[in-house]
């Protein structure tokens, strides 16, 4: 997984220089407040997404070191389990970094600028998904990758 890119101690920029798509209106204070609000609350879930799938590992870790003489289906179902409950904290685990990513960028006044291209991200995606720090065109090209 690559690093987080640093970007320093950029000072606070006015929130209204958030970048908006061709068309779109300016971010208004209420809209940026409810961005603000989604991250943090997003960051928190994932967290506490991680803390759950890593106590549920810690179980089935434990279970599977006592398994000796078990019947193999028995293990083969754990195992199953554990790989669900790992790629469950994986997944928890990106989305965490991306949602802390975006809210760098968000304090530090560069949020809704696409990292790829640096072009706006527009407004619309930004408000069903606050974590993107890709505009849809390069978020595609990632995802065909
Ligand atoms: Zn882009």
């Amino acid at each position: 997984m690559p690093a987080a890119k640093h970007r320093g101690a950029t000072p606070k920029a006015p929130v209204s220089t958030f970048p908006v798509a061709e068309g779109e209106d300016p971010w208004t204070a209420e809209e940026i407040a409810e961005i603000r609000e989604e991250l943090k609350a997003d960051i928190a879930r994932m967290e506490r997404a991680i803390e759950v799938a890593e106590a549920g590992l810690a179980d089935l870790f434990e279970e599977g070191s006592e398994g000796a003489g078990r019947d193999p289906a028995d293990v083969g179902s754990s195992n199953f389990e554990r790989d669900q409950e790992m790629s469950l904290a994986q997944n928890s685990r990106e989305m965490l970094e991306q949602a802390q990513q975006a809210y760098r960028l968000f304090e530090s006044g560069n949020y809704g600028v696409c990292e790829a291209c640096g072009q706006p991200i527009g407004k619309d995606r930004l408000q069903v998904f606050p974590r993107a720090t890709l505009c849809v065109a390069c978020k595609q090209r990632e995802e065909r990758r």
